[in-house]
C-alpha cells in the first residue's frame, strides 16, 4: 500500500470506528462550546476547524491527576498500567512536537516515568497541517511549521472535501497496511498540487521571523538583566501559561488520606514553577522568592535549560500562553527584546 492516501471526509467515519476498535482514540470535539481534545466513539462529530484548543492534550499521556499508589492500613497497591494503545486524531503539528519533547523529559534522563511511558510508548500519531495558523502562532521560530511532520506517524492535509494521509513513521505504515479495510483512494496528481499548495498559503500567513533557538546564548548572559523585574511588574504569577502549556511538565506529589481512616492515595498532580509554593522549602526560605525569579525560571527552563539536558526547545510556539495570560505578557515581545540587545 501506498505512502501517501487519500480520504473523502464522508467516509472519515470508518476510520474513526478502525481507530476505535484497536485504539482508545482522542480527538478534537466541541463541549461546551469549546473544542477539546476528549474520546472519540463513532457517530461523534470530530471538529477538524479549529485552531488551538484551550488546554493542550498533553494529559492524555500526562494526567493531571494521576494516582501512585493507594493504601490502606498496612497494605499498598500500585494501579495496573495496562491500557489499550492510545491514538489521537488530528493534533497539530506544535502539540506534536510538544509530545516528542515530553516524552524525553519523561524516559531520557535519570528516571524513566511508567505512566507517561506506558501511554506515549504505543501511541499512534495523526498530526493535522494548520491551513490557517492564529495570529498568535509562531511554531516556525521554534523549528517547526504549520506543516511540520514531527512527531506524527501520519500527517493529514485537508484539502477541502478530503484528507491526504501521509506515514511518517514504521508505526504509520503499519497502520496503512493493517486499516486495508478503510475506504482509501490514491491521491491524484491535482490533490497533491492543491495539499502542496495549501501548506504554502498557510506558511505566507505566519508573520514573526525570530529564531528561538538564537536566544540561549543571550539568556546564559542574561541572570541578572533587570527584564525580569520588567516583566514581573504584570505577571500576576497565576501559573495559567504553564498549565495550558503543551511542553511544561512539573509536578507535585501529595497524599490524600480518607478522614477518619488509614486510607488514602497518593497522587501526582501538575504544578507551575510560577507558584511560589513550588520551590518553598519546609524552613520557609524560598529561593525563588520574587515573581521575577520565576518568570526567569520559565524563560531560561524553555530556552535554555531543556537544550542543555535534552537538546530541545522546551517551547513550540503554539501561542497558547500568548493568546490566555490575563495580562497580556508575550513570550514572543521577551524573546524579541533579548534578540534585540534590551533583555
Ligand atoms: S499567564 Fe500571564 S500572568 Fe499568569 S503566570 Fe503566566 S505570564 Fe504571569
Ligand atoms: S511557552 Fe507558550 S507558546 Fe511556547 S509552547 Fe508553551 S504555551 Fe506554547
Amino acid at each position: 500500500m501506498s505512502k501517501i492516501l487519500k480520504l473523502e471526509k464522508s467516509k472519515l467515519d470508518g476510520l474513526i470506528q478502525f481507530l476505535n476498535k484497536r485504539y482508545e482514540l482522542f480527538g478534537p470535539k466541541e463541549i461546551n462550546g469549546q473544542i477539546e481534545f476528549a474520546r472519540i466513539n463513532p457517530g461523534d462529530e470530530l471538529r477538524l476547524d479549529f485552531l488551538n484548543t484551550v488546554k493542550s492534550p498533553k494529559d492524555i499521556f500526562f494526567a493531571q491527576t494521576q494516582p501512585i499508589l493507594h493504601y490502606k492500613d498496612n497494605s499498598v497497591k500500585e494501579p495496573a498500567l495496562k491500557h489499550k494503545p492510545v491514538a489521537i486524531f488530528a493534533l497539530h503539528p506544535c502539540d506534536a512536537q510538544a509530545m516528542k519533547v515530553l516524552d524525553k523529559v519523561f524516559t531520557q534522563g535519570k528516571y524513566l516515568d511508567p505512566y507517561w511511558d506506558g501511554r506515549y510508548r504505543d501511541s499512534l500519531i495523526f498530526s493535522i497541517g494548520c491551513n490557517t495558523p492564529a495570529t498568535t502562532c509562531f511554531c516556525n521560530c521554534t523549528g517547526l511549521g504549520p506543516f511540520s511532520k514531527a512527531g506524527a506517524d501520519i500527517f493529514l492535509t485537508d484539502i477541502g472535501d478530503s484528507l491526504i494521509l501521509e506515514a511518517c513513521s514504521e508505526k504509520g505504515i503499519y497502520f496503512f497496511k493493517i486499516a486495508e479495510d478503510v475506504a482509501w483512494k490514491e491521491p491524484d496528481d491535482d490533490d497533491l498540487k492543491k495539499a502542496e499548495q495549501i501548506k504554502e498559503a498557510a506558511q505566507l500567513l505566519l508573520s514573526e521571523k525570530f529564531q528561538a533557538q538564537d536566544i540561549k546564548s543571550i539568556l546564559e548572559k542574561s541572570w541578572d538583566n533587570p527584564v525580569w523585574d520588567e516583566i514581573s511588574n504584570r505577571c500576576l504569577s497565576c501559573g495559567l501559561c504553564s498549565y495550558l502549556c503543551p511542553t511544561c511538565h512539573c509536578f507535585d506529589i501529595q497524599d490524600e488520606k480518607l478522614p477518619g481512616t488509614e486510607q488514602g492515595v497518593r497522587i501526582r498532580i501538575w504544578d507551575s514553577c510560577m507558584f511560589s509554593l513550588f520551590t518553598r522549602e519546609a524552613s520557609g526560605h524560598n529561593p525563588r522568592p520574587s515573581i521575577a525569579a520565576r518568570f526567569r525560571q520559565r524563560v531560561m527552563h524553555k530556552f535554555n535549560y531543556l537544550i542543555d539536558d535534552f537538546g530541545v526547545l522546551g517551547c513550540v510556539g503554539c501561542g497558547r500562553c500568548v493568546q490566555r495570560c490575563p495580562v497580556n505578557v508575550d513570550i514572543r515581545e521577551i524573546l524579541k527584546g533579548f534578540l534585540n540587545g534590551k533583555g
